[in-house]
């Protein structure tokens, strides 16, 4: 197996840290929650799915972290604007998060800390007290504390570039002069009125860590002080995953982070995608379009992860059309199956073989290992045209669809089948409720129950379990 490493800009072979005794640790950057995640957000975390199941898929165990930022400016910013405690602002946005992952079927992560636990901030403050020992950080004028990225001679190999650079990019801020060197990026940031009752107390003072230094805490604290993957967007190479090497090794000096993968950009119509241009989706502004969740996590999974990904409403009947062909396919394959009846296989068998898990052991290609699913389909479909496939084959074929899709996740859902008389008695209950009839409502409930299956009301109405059913 072989990623592209950001940090070598090449392809390299992947060896895990310590294969023997250990899980695959990964670490991916995860949401601020100030809103709702947009579909570029979306396309890194399932890039990220991807690159976990395949590794489980090849047979390796897997433990991932992805935080999530509940503490930084616009999330302050929003808190207060909307006039509610902070935690209470997030949280509405940490559901929705959730929400879109598993409408997603975006595998969780066996973590998922926050920035504003206990556990973590007392470890930022730590790893700052521990740099500003080494003389890596200081505490300027404005009495925050900055990370001194001159005494770092590793500080900018990630990104590729020089320090000389970072004169240019005119990002100056009007405190900024407080600052040695105008790359030195915030660890602590010292409290002002804006950030109104958002403050945790410090050797320097009282006030909050910067964003970079909570993905360093929390992936030391969690995974240890060296991992062997960090994912991301192409955007979090610079500043954000420069500055985590720069913590991290500076306060453990050992190598950080074996792998570096980062995802490429998801445009929208071609376009960056901003709120300004009327482009900006997110998970349910796709959802009020029509589209399901799978059909969306097909149309973001389909392109390779380094290359950038353009969404289109077009692209998406795309998805829906190749995941139409996909279901036709599996139950043409279940007939053939059960009917078992077929005369004689082809000559060279179109027997499964392992061209899906290599094209994604080269960098992750989902595009060429869709390509050889399709090629699949279109030669097991004209086999079972010609009644050439046996059951067999069908059925071997069916097995390695069932290994490929605990990386792909895009099978239809099961549709239940409800029976007559519950229907109708959900109805009944419906209508009992609707007349605040309870004593009705809950006989009928029994009824339902009786026969075996469960009602539930949820805010989309109520749903119909078999009693027993997960
Ligand atoms: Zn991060």
């Amino acid at each position: 197996m072989r990623f592209f490493n950001t940090y070598s800009r090449e392809l390299e072979e992947f060896e895990p840290r310590d294969p023997a005794a250990r899980p695959i640790r990964i670490y991916t950057c995860g949401p601020t929650v100030y809103s709702r995640a947009h579909i570029g957000n979306f396309r890194a975390y399932i890039f990220e799915d991807l690159l976990q199941r395949h590794l489980e898929l090849r047979g390796y165990n897997v433990h991932r972290v992805m935080n999530i930022t509940d503490v930084d400016d616009k999330t302050i910013r929003g808190a207060r604007e909307a006039k509610v405690p902070l935690a209470k602002f997030t949280e509405q946005f940490k559901q929705a998060f959730f929400e879109d992952v598993e409408t997603l079927r975006i595998k969780r992560a066996d973590e998922f800390p926050a920035a504003t636990d206990q556990r973590f901030t007392d470890r930022m403050i730590e790893m700052i007290g521990a740099l500003v020992a080494r003389g890596l950080a200081y505490q300027a004028e404005d009495k925050s504390v900055y990370f001194r990225i001159n005494k770092f001679t590793d500080y900018g190999k990630l990104a590729h570039f020089d320090l000389t650079e970072l004169r240019s990019t005119g990002r100056v801020k009007h405190d900024e002069y407080d600052k040695e060197h105008i790359g030195d990026f915030a660890l602590w940031k010292a409290w002002d009125e804006e950030d109104g009752d958002v403050k945790w107390d410090s050797p320097w003072g009282p006030g909050r860590p910067g964003w970079h230094i909570e993905c360093s805490a929390m992936s030391t604290a969690l995974l240890g002080d060296q991992i062997d993957i960090h994912c991301g967007g192409v955007d979090n190479i610079f500043p954000h995953h420069e500055a985590e090497i720069a913590q991290s090794e500076g306060v453990t000096g050992k190598k950080f982070v074996r792998y570096w993968l980062h995802c490429a950009h998801l445009l929208v119509d071609g376009q960056k995608m901003a709120k300004s241009l009327g482009n900006f989706y997110t998970v349910s502004d796709v959802l009020a379009k029509g589209y399901t969740g799978r059909e969306l996590r097909y149309a973001l999974l389909r392109v390779h992860y380094r290359v950038p990904l353009n969404f289109t409403w077009d692209g998406m009947n795309e998805a829906r059309e190749s995941l139409g062909r996909i279901d036709e396919w599996l139950a043409r394959l279940e007939e053939v199956a059960q009917k078992g009846n077929v005369q004689r296989s082809t000559p060279n068998a179109q027997r499964p073989t392992a061209a899906f898990e290599e094209a994604l052991d080269d960098d992750l290609n989902i595009s060429a290992a869709l390509g050889f699913l399709f090629e699949t389909i279109r030669k097991t479909n004209r086999a079972v045209d010609e009644n050439k496939l046996d059951a067999a084959s069908a059925s071997a074929w069916l097995d390695w669809w069932k290994r490929i899709n605990t990386v792909l996740d895009i099978e239809a859902e099961v549709e239940i089948i409800v029976p007559s008389e519950v229907a109708q008695l959900a109805k009944d209950r419906e209508n009992a409720r609707r007349e605040k009839n309870w004593k009705r409502s809950d006989d009928l409930r029994e009824q339902i129950s009786t026969l075996g299956w469960e009602v539930r009301d949820t805010k989309d109405g109520p749903k119909l379990t078999r009693r027993g059913a997960a």
